[in-house]
């Protein structure tokens, strides 16, 4: 199966598409992390994409085609994959629907998880991780027993470099400009489902199981 999942900046996708891809056992495949990674590791991707991501900006179509073409080739994507940041421009979409064709693979489900921009900006800006387990916490509705520290593991808690106000701002903007035409590249098809991501996570996630059956 293999799955795109939709939606604005901090509208839930990581957090959804990492329980989907236990529940599924089919792989999360986040640009967005695959970006992050690159930056560390200062890797030739890695370079290239920083200053865009630090600004929240748009890394070119080139690089995360090109990321996404090779990843999906991996042995863990046989039965299928969760699209988690991409396609994130109608290039990348129509980059994606040539992919798939030449490998005689198609797209089952487009998902996208609606929120509104205010509610976005706030959850953003709160919101810090856990280093180690990756489980998200946030400063008003999900702090952590103490402050910093991840209460399943004892890790870490770290925010992302771009969740900052200014950034946010740009991010959404970005959003609405490039991405939201890629709803409506995939509205006609069939395969299009819209969820209300402003309900509380796990009642996302139902109805994110309702469709994915
Ligand atoms: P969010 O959805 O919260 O903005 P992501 O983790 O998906 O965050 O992406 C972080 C940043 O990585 C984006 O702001 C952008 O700079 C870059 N990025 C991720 N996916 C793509 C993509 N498909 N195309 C271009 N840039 C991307
Ligand atoms: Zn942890």
């Amino acid at each position: 199966m293999n799955v795109v999942l939709m939606g604005p900046p901090g509208a839930g996708k990581g957090t959804q598409a990492r329980e989907l891809a236990v529940k599924y056992g089919i792989p999360q495949l986040s640009t967005g992390d695959m970006l992050r990674a690159a930056v560390k590791a200062g890797s030739p991707v890695g370079l290239k994409a920083k200053a865009a991501m630090e600004s929240g900006g748009l890394v070119s179509d080139e690089i995360v085609v090109g990321i996404i073409a090779d990843r999906i080739t991996e042995a863990d994507c046989a039965k299928g994959f969760i699209l988690d940041g991409f396609p994130r421009t109608v290039a990348q979409a129509e980059s994606l629907a040539e992919m798939l064709k030449s490998r005689s693979l198609k797209i089952d489900h487009v998902i996208d998880i609606t929120a509104d921009t205010e509610a976005l900006v706030a959850r953003i800006t709160g919101r810090s991780t856990c280093a180690k387990c990756g489980e998200g916490y946030h400063d008003t509705h999900k702090k952590p027993k103490k402050a910093g520290a991840c209460d399943k593991c004892g890790g870490e808690l770290t925010r992302r470099a771009d969740d900052n106000e200014e950034t946010v701002r740009n991010r959404l903007s970005v959003y609405h400009k490039q991405t939201a035409p890629v709803i409506e590249f995939y509205r006609g098809g069939g395969t299009f489902k819209a969820v209300d991501g402003m309900e509380k996570m796990d009642k996302v996630f139902a109805a994110l199981c309702r469709i994915l059956g």
